[in-house]
């Protein structure tokens, strides 16, 4: 008796094949038969038997780029993505982890995050349970607590970097002693079954006070010996997100030393410098000629953000920002905006080409005012900054930076950054050294919500646009990128394989608008989108998710992930 059947489904098994009709069944969590309606092969019986009544049965959606690290030890669920279709979460991105963290310095780690993914620090002050402080410890807590998606988890960079370094991690380079202890900690994490090593040196990913997060310090000694660990375990990615000064030549060198695939976030198509993307993939694909496995992890949506500019997280990427990042108080803060030599050092840095994924001049006409607080404001609401700087005739900064200074710190913006420009992104989805992702769920939760990047791509780039087969599509999102990242027996539908299953309808599936809730500990808000056409999700055959969206009572079905293909 297998325990789930599901008949009467069009198949789409997540490795690019035609979809076909059939079904299949499940038994202790595994996909143990596959039947084709055109050979009549029958299931047989089953505890639980579901009529897709003709949907399309896929694999669940594999989220490569998440931010779930601390809000997995108060939510189990990894809302909203399993809501979203994803049945896999990767965590540690960027290598903003909580582990391995002494009690010493949880503070710090939590203020740091706080700022660079835009957390809060009372939902995580509140939220976070510390029963671990080593990495191994970390897991066995997750593990132990449950899990609703399955989770593969990164070490990171930043985390291990605080734990030798303790509050120098944000000042220095490392002496050759921490180095070797920072590698030990790296590869004992790898043992105990991290995916791979993350890191970002990202200009933008500061923390408290503007700080450097830890691993922007590392200088290329510490970088070749905390990869080389990979290359010893045999095993694992190294995950970077890169700034101005990683250049894909130097990624491909720290290929070339160990042997393991490098997946480079955050590759968008920036307007300040439309062509440089597509330059770097030509650079991958010229690594992958000489046998290097380099990955451009991409968008399917535009990145936006909402903010104030009392929290201008995408205003902090420019260095003459500086001043405001420091500024101690409200009042001083509101004299470095209204500063002359302050504003004239942005003029001066937005005008430079060429700073990867930094706001540039073609966004003014993409930051529009989305709510004012002042009512005699009201008519400006809807306006981009790009226009109303052309009709006061001013430069746009002093329009942003007025309006702000005129009673709207806390008047929120609407800012479309990068991947704007649709025929280009589809280049991108297209690539063949692309892993689609970038989703940060789980982070910068007042700004965006992309966890729905997956029925987003089904939607608007599969159904809309036409630029992907649904087929294509689906397999972008499951088998290609657990493949990349050596995730075992997942991301298809086969013989063998977990019942990680997703049912949606592809006439309609998407995801919803966006919207704000305050569902995190202490009521903190975040933003939050539904999904559109999703009928089910199942995770290891245990259905989480049904017409009516999460099932409060699915258990945890999730595994921790620890045992990766070499
Ligand atoms: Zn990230």
């Amino acid at each position: 008796m297998h325990d789930l059947v599901i008949d009467n489904a069009r198949l789409i098994d997540g490795l690019g094949t035609a979809a076909r009709d059939g079904g299949l069944a499940v038994k202790d969590g595994r996909i143990v038969a596959i039947s084709d309606d055109r050979q009549g092969a029958e299931l047989g019986a089953a505890r639980t038997r579901i009529d897709a009544q003709g949907l399309a049965l896929a694999p669940g959606i594999v989220d490569l780029h998440t931010h779930y690290d601390a809000q997995l030890t108060w939510d189990s669920y990894a809302t909203p993505s399993t809501a979203l279709g994803v049945t896999t979460v990767v965590i540690g991105n960027c290598g903003f982890t909580i582990a391995p963290c002494r009690p010493a310095h949880r503070d710090l780690v939590v203020r740091n995050l706080t700022h660079v993914e835009g957390m809060s620090l009372e939902a995580m002050r509140a939220g976070i349970q510390w029963d671990f402080e080593s990495y191994p410890e970390y897991l066995f807590s997750l593990e132990r607590r449950g899990l609703v998606p399955n989770v593969a988890s990164f070490v990171g960079h930043s985390s291990v970097r605080t734990y030798v370094l303790g509050e120098d991690a944000s000042k220095r380079a490392a002496t050759d002693s921490e180095i070797a202890e920072m590698r030990r900690l790296v590869l004992d994490a790898l043992r105990a079954g991290a995916i791979g090593f993350a890191t970002s040196t990202l200009e933008q990913h500061n923390g408290e006070n503007g700080i450097p997060m830890p691993s922007r310090l590392a200088d290329e000694r510490e970088m070749m010996a905390l990869t080389s660990a990979l290359g010893e375990a045999g095993r694992g990615v190294f995950m970077l997100t890169k700034g101005m000064t990683s250049t894909v030549p130097w990624l491909e060198s720290i290929a070339a030393a160990n042997g393991r695939p490098v997946m480079i976030a955050a590759m968008f198509v920036d307007p300040g410098d439309p062509t440089r993307v597509f330059r770097e993939l030509g650079e991958i694909e010229a690594a992958r000629s000489r046998g290097r496995e380099l990955w451009a992890q991409v968008g399917c949506f535009p990145l936006g953000m909402e903010f104030t500019l009392r929290h201008p997280y995408p205003l902090e990427a420019f260095l003459a920002w500086r001043p405001a990042i420091v500024a101690e108080s409200e009042a001083r803060y509101r004299a470095v905006l209204a500063d002359p030599s302050f504003r004239a050092g942005l003029k001066q840095e937005i005008r430079q080409p060429g700073v990867p994924n930094r706001f540039s001049e073609k966004n003014w006409d993409h930051l529009t005012i989305a709510e004012v607080t002042r009512p005699e404001h009201r008519s400006l609401a809807g306006k981009t900054i790009g226009a109303l700087a052309r009709e006061r005739g001013q430069h746009p900064w002093d329009t942003f930076l007025d309006f702000g200074l005129d009673g709207e710190l806390d008047a929120m913006f609407d800012c479309r950054l990068f991947n704007i420009d649709e025929d280009e992104v589809c280049r991108l989805l297209r690539h063949p050294n692309a892993a689609i992702a970038l989703s940060d769920a789980g982070a910068h939760l007042s700004f965006l919500c992309d966890a729905g990047f997956g029925l987003h791509l089904l939607g608007h780039w599969a159904r809309e646009r036409r630029d992907l087969t649904v087929e294509q599509a689906v397999r972008t999102v499951t088998s290609a990128v657990a493949d990349a990242y050596r995730i075992k027996d997942r991301g298809r539908l086969a013989v063998g394989s977990w019942a990680d299953l997703m049912l949606f309808d592809p006439r309609t599936v998407g995801r919803g608008p966006k919207r704000r809730v305050n569902d995190l500990p202490t009521g903190a808000s975040r933003l939050d989108t539904s999904a559109v056409g999703l009928h089910g999700v199942w995770v290891n055959g245990v259905r989480t998710v049904d017409e009516h969206g999460l099932i409060g009572t699915c258990g945890r079905p999730g595994r921790l992930l620890r045992e990766f293909a070499g």
